[in-house]
């Protein structure tokens, strides 16, 4: 459940004292169990339900016989496979230990302390926490009655000196997309020398796998001023390895690399990802597996009475308001691990068949109590 991810406090004399900006920030939460409780499913983090495959595995014990040396320096080897993938030459793609590093970079080198910076809220956790932690200033604009963003209300907040406007497409918590229309026809109106960040750490469950690929070289022949996010922490089952990628102009992969930390892969993690790149296949089953839960977990919840949005990511956001912390308990109670947003909803992540079942079952065990 919710819960600061560091106690800012009160810290005595004799102890440095961190910049103010920390006293602002709101905690990262974790969908996992607190001590003494062990979950069944884990549904709170929008991790795949299935481990590595063994050539993933493979290549990660080969990766370790290396690891005395130093990995690459800016994990050419993926990028250069990253670009292939998505058609774009090499210095178009910056790799980082998971997007949230390369959204921290890109908030760095874009924003100065002061700056704005538009999302449209309830969003990502991160963006608040990177936000804040940069000393920028977020501009929250409200989604609609539907849990959609709103691209009227989005773009008009990005007319006034908005540095760099952050849009979670399929968003998390509620799983809604942009149709591809609205959203081209926001990233023409929005600024030229505002940066839109394009998190599309769910983009694979939205789309074809044709298009999910083609899709950034497509946009950024259009817009310069646009930086993708991917990750492989989603669909492609490599949470615990932190990898994620920016793909961008030049410009801004360069501004991007100007921050980050020198061999910011380590050699496992470049492994794991190459390795789940060339089984394509593997990814595929996973996401329909999840499709095929998310279908279910949809028509279920709703056939009980609950409002459900309609997701096109690995999970399934129920509005239930102030509720969301009962049922969040109630959940647990039943050895499920979902991840609560107070007073606002709660949101479940796709699992096993077994999963969805116990799910449903508690859920309906919830409105009959
Ligand atoms: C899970 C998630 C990410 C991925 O973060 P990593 O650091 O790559 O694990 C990025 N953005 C959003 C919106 C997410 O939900």
């Amino acid at each position: 459940m919710l819960g600061p991810m560091f106690a800012i406090g009160d810290q005595g004399a004799g102890v440095p004292k961190p910049s103010a900006r920390l006293t602002e920030l709101p905690g990262y939460g974790r969908g996992r169990a607190g001590p003494g409780i062990a979950f069944a499913h884990r549904l709170g983090s929008n991790e795949a339900p299935d481990p590595p495959s063994a050539a993933v595995q493979a290549a990660v014990a080969k990766a370790m016989t290396g690891a005395h040396r130093y990995p690459d320096l800016r994990g050419e080897t993926l990028a250069e496979a990253l670009a292939n993938r998505h058609g774009l030459p090499a210095d178009m793609v910056a790799v980082s230990a998971g997007s949230v590093t390369m959204l921290d970079q890109l908030i760095r080198v874009y924003c100065d302390p002061g700056d704005r910076v538009i999302t449209p809220w309830r969003s990502y956790e991160a963006y608040p926490i990177i936000v804040g932690g940069a000393g920028a200033r977020l501009v929250e604009v409200p989604l609609d009655g539907r849990h959609r963003l709103n691209a009227a209300a989005i773009l008009q907040a990005c007319r006034s000196e908005a540095r760099v406007v952050i849009i979670c497409n399929p968003n998390n918590p509620t799983g809604t997309v942009l149709a591809p229309d609205e959203l081209e026809a926001l990233l023409d109106a929005i600024p030229a020398q505002t940066l839109i960040i394009l998190d599309e750490a769910y983009a694979d469950y939205a789309d074809e796998a044709a298009m999910v690929a083609a899709s950034p070289a497509r946009r950024l022949a259009r817009h310069r001023n646009l930086a993708v996010l991917r990750t492989f922490s989603k669909a492609w089952g490599l949470a615990g390895m932190r990898v994620g990628y920016c793909l961008a102009d030049r410009s801004v992969i360069a501004a991007a690399n100007a921050v980050a930390p020198p061999f910011p892969l380590p050699a496992t993690a470049q492994a794991a990802a190459l390795a789940a790149l060339a089984e394509e296949d593997v990814v595929a089953a996973r996401i329909a597996a999840s499709l095929e839960q998310r279908g279910h977990m949809y028509e279920g919840l709703s056939a009980l009475g609950f409002e459900v949005a309609l997701s096109q990511a690995n999970f399934v956001w129920l509005a239930v308001g102030a509720e969301a912390e009962a049922l969040t308990l109630h959940l647990s109670a039943a050895g499920i691990a979902v991840r609560c947003f107070r007073g606002e909803g709660v949101r479940v992540t796709t699992g096993t068949a077994a999963a969805t079942q116990a799910l449903l079952t508690a859920a309906a065990s919830w409105l009959s109590r």
